[in-house]
């Protein structure tokens, strides 16, 4: 991934904003479980996507626990232990519950849902403690194992990532050992129950680790295949059928908002002879370096160049001027002839140069971005005709205008 990742970053910097860099297996970010600013910020979104539904169904799942515990607790405990431990389920356990899982359908809260199911999940940690802490008070036998549950189900079911539910589990533990020194519990007996809830703190640290690192697996495997079926291959720039979905919502933007758009055919000029000349390989390098000169012009967020095919490329730039449209193909016109790629069997210059067909319109109601296309390939056939390396632009009234 390295040399490829490298070649995106230089071939197209104005999309390093939202392709940020994909990290291979081997990235600090996978190891720590966390990634540089940008895409731990993207996998946090993802994350939430995948989880929040989960999340959801863990607080419903718990609470029917704890609604079956005090049903239990109803039925086998003497008074006043029973009041006091009734009190801690349906009192503490079941609200906190109650709201982390109103939290999961307020958006506005998303961002902290982490921290809001964390909280919760703490809360029923502490409860149980609780629970059996109010239970040694009255030496009744309360069972300590409850709460070995509730910390699998923090660090399995919840959807909590590595950091929280590791936070919850171990003070948890820490809470547990607290009460039973309080409790006076024997040294030997509180080793062992130490000992066993200790070891589930550990399957689950190590078990809840291994799966947000799978799930961070997942996430950057999509984004690489995601990048991959819109990547033109050669060249880094998008690919026609990316081209073709991004200019068509900016063209229905640009309808709705009645602004105006530059849409640009872009070809290198005898490129076969070029070919034949100085082979295949060189002629990929000069498509190479052809790219990245024209994806140096469009580096705001909405425009959008593509490698249209072989050496055509394809570009939309929304809401500017027909002056600016025009000054700026002219300087990606200027910008590649100033590579200076010798191109010995050209008629037009001699070195590589390009022709650019501009279609500068503001997009009427049932016109498509195809008749953008089919005018902004009339202006380029009449470049070509008019003695190649030019912008031509034309308009859809058939006011034509030569740069
Ligand atoms: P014109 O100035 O009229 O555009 O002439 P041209 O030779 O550039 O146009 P033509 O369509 O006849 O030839 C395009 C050439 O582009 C043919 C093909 O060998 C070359 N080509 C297309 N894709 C690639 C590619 O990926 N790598 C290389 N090296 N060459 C390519
Ligand atoms: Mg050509
Ligand atoms: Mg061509």
């Amino acid at each position: 991934m390295g040399q490829a990742q490298t070649a995106i970053k230089t071939i197209c910097p104005w999309r390093l904003e939202t392709v940020d860099h994909v990290p291979s297996g081997h990235d600090p970010g996978m190891r720590l479980l966390r990634f540089s600013d940008g895409l731990e910020q993207a996998f946090r979104r993802y994350h939430l996507g995948v989880f929040l539904v989960r999340m959801r169904w863990a607080l419903l799942v718990a609470a029917a626990l704890f609604l079956l515990f005090a049903a239990l607790d109803a039925i086998s405990l003497p008074q006043p232990l029973r009041s006091q431990v009734l009190a801690l389920r349906l009192g503490l356990i079941l609200p906190a519950l109650a709201l982390a899982w109103l939290a999961t359908y307020l958006p506005r809260l998303h961002g902290w849902l982490q921290w809001i199911g964390g909280a919760a999940s703490l809360v029923c940690g502490l409860g149980v403690v609780g629970i059996v802490g109010v239970a040694r008070a009255h030496a009744f036998p309360l069972p300590y194992e409850g709460i070995i549950l509730v910390i699998f189900a923090f660090y399995f079911l919840t959807g909590l990532r590595f950091m929280p539910a590791v936070l919850c589990g171990w003070a948890t533990f820490a809470a547990y050992l607290g009460m039973e020194e309080l409790a006076g519990t024997p040294g030997h007996v509180l080793l062992y129950n130490a000992f066993f809830v200790g070891s589930a703190n550990l399957i689950g640290t190590a078990g809840c680790y291994f799966l947000e690192y799978a799930v961070r697996q997942n996430f950057l495997a999509q984004r690489q295949l995601q990048e991959m079926a819109e990547k033109d291959f050669l060249t880094g720039l998008l690919n026609r059928r990316a081209f073709s979905a991004r200019a068509e919502s900016a063209w229905r933007q640009a309808q709705r908002e009645k602004h105006a758009v530059g849409v640009a055919m872009m070809d290198v000029d005898y490129f076969k002879r070029y070919n034949d000349h100085y082979g295949h390989a060189a002629g990929d390098d000069t498509l190479r370096k052809v790219a990245q000169v024209i994806g140096q012009h469009a580096r705001r967020p909405l425009d959008i160049v593509a490698r249209y095919g072989g050496e055509e490329f394809v570009g939309l730039w929304y809401d500017v001027s027909a002056q600016d449209m025009q000054a700026l193909l002219e300087r990606m016109r200027a910008g590649i002839a100033a590579l200076d790629l010798p191109h010995a069997a050209s008629d037009a210059a001699p070195r590589v140069s390009i022709s650019i067909g501009l279609a500068y319109l503001q997009p009427q109601p049932g016109e498509g971005i195809e008749d953008a296309l089919r005018l902004a390939d009339v202006a380029l056939y009449l470049a070509k005709e008019q003695g190649r390396n030019r912008v031509v632009c034309k308009l859809p009234d058939r006011r034509d205008a030569t740069g």
